[in-house]
């Protein structure tokens, strides 16, 4: 049995009974035929399925939020805003896949030479808990738009949400196999990557996850995309604009519970700024509402699972006992982790060096440009990075020095469907949303007519 247990009440909300291997073979034969007419029909139509996702979400937003909450304890508001940003992502695809897979002219010594895009076939997306219709959608809407036809195993503590979003495309009219839920644990994914009828595998999760699930694609020589975790650095120079930089901290690192992959994970001040923003910070910090995730005015949650919460709090005591100063919060109840600041963190610390999925942030401070871009790339991850200052020369000139898949500057890293999403380093490789993102999943094939 898969079970979701509410993290805020401990109590099962939902529960169901595993896929057998003759099941999931059955639901990708069931995908396969499909994506046979469904690779042949056109942008409009696929369009047309692809709108109606989006109404379908807009007009159920509160019935799909209030089970992410349920399920994972995402506070509410947040779990609405997530069905809404699914929309736009649907939206965007439905307006712009045709002109991103357009044929590409190149012109060499034939009569007539092109690139074109074609679909693959079944691609199996593993996805994870934290943001359960989000990273689902990111990866369906460009998937389904161009012609793929795809299968979920979601994680195993948010399958509720994993068969709503099959209720989605299904009501949205998109045929039967077009997207499919496998309710599956993660033992079945072997099978499911060496099945031939699956064309390439995404994964969005932990660096183990990624790496079992790329090792096998890497030996069936299938494509894979990994987005895994991050640590990305918030860093804040001397001329910042103060108050707007404490509000975006705060929310980068504290929204969804912390978490989140691209959260800001560590605070790098300045030197002559660090008292002052620290106060701030913490003053910011005290004032976040804790409490029922159903409740619109809570911004902080449980975390998804207790043991997840265990986690945060070993990664705490360690650094605690390696040098770091908690300045407020650091108490654990179940699956609720306080809104928690440390300081005096230093690179050798387990908070600075591992990623801290939850709320919880450490401060270090640096003096030099140099020592901040060392800092920020010392990180074994590399999935982004923001700068925070009113000089934007400063800021452009340092953004090429980072080895991160994005830097934002005087802004949160956040995705946007028009914009290249993905990292570098251990946070995985390929690019997820914009028309990087729907040409993952598509051969790009080279035509030539002499
Ligand atoms: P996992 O990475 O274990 O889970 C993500 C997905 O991968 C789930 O669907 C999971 O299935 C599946 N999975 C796990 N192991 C394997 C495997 N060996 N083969 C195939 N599929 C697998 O995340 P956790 O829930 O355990 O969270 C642990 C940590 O991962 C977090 O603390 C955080 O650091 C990171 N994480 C990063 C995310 C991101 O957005 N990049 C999202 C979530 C977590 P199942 O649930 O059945 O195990």
């Amino acid at each position: 049995m898969l079970q979701s247990i509410n993290p805020y009440t401990l109590k099962e909300v939902y529960s169901i009974k595993e896929f057998s291997f003759e099941q999931a073979k059955a639901a990708i034969d069931t995908a396969d035929e499909c994506f046979k007419s469904w690779r042949t029909r056109s942008f409009s139509k696929r369009s047309d399925h692809m709108l109606a996702a989006a109404e379908e979400l807009k007009k159920n937003k509160e019935t799909y939020a209030e089970d992410i909450t349920l399920e994972m304890g995402k506070p509410i508001s947040q779990s609405i805003a997530e069905i809404e940003k699914c929309a736009w992502v649907c939206e965007y695809y439905a307006e712009n896949a045709e002109r991103q897979l357009a044929n590409k002219s190149i012109e060499t010594d034939a009569l007539e030479s092109y690139v074109s895009y074609e679909p693959l076939g079944a691609v199996l997306a593993v996805m994870p808990w934290n943001y359960p219709f989000w990273q689902v959608f990111r990866f369906a809407a460009p998937a389904l738009m161009a012609g793929n036809v795809g299968l979920l195993k979601h994680a195993s503590n948010v399958m509720k949400s994993a068969a709503n979003i099959e209720k989605v495309f299904s009501r949205a009219g998109f045929p039967e196999g077009c997207f499919t839920n496998l309710p599956i644990n993660s033992g079945m994914v072997e099978d499911i990557i060496k099945n031939k009828k699956i064309k390439a595998v995404t994964l969005t999760g932990s660096k183990p996850a990624g790496s079992a699930v790329a090792s096998l694609a890497g030996s069936e020589i299938k494509k894979s995309v990994l987005e895994l975790g991050g640590s990305n650095a918030l860093v804040v120079f001397d001329d910042c604009n103060m108050e707007e930089t404490v509000k975006t901290c705060i929310q980068a690192r504290y929204q969804n519970t912390g978490q989140s992959c691209i959260a800001g994970k560590r605070l790098l001040l300045q030197k002559p700024i660090a008292e002052d923003f620290t106060k701030k910070f913490i003053d910011a910090v005290r004032k976040l509402k804790s409490g029922d995730p159903l409740d619109k005015d809570t911004y902080i949650g449980p975390m998804a699972r207790v043991d997840l919460a265990e986690e945060l709090e070993q990664q705490l005591k360690q650094s605690v006992e390696q040098g770091a100063k908690i300045l407020v919060g650091g108490n654990r109840k179940d699956a609720y982790f306080e809104p928690t600041v440390a300081s005096n963190v230093s690179a050798n610390m387990t908070i600075f060096k591992e990623e801290t999925f939850g709320p919880l942030i450490g401060i270090t401070v640096f003096e030099t440009e140099e020592e901040a871009v060392n800092l920020v790339n010392q990180s074994a991850f590399g999935l982004g990075v923001s700068l925070f200052t009113e000089n934007l020369e400063t800021a452009k000139r340092l953004a090429p020095q980072f080895e991160d898949g994005a830097v934002f500057v005087n802004e949160l890293v956040k995705s946007d469907p028009r914009l290249p999403f993905g990292g570098t380093k251990i946070s995985g490789y390929g690019r997820e949303l914009s028309s990087d993102g729907i040409q993952e999943f598509v051969n790009k094939k080279t035509v030539y007519i002499k």
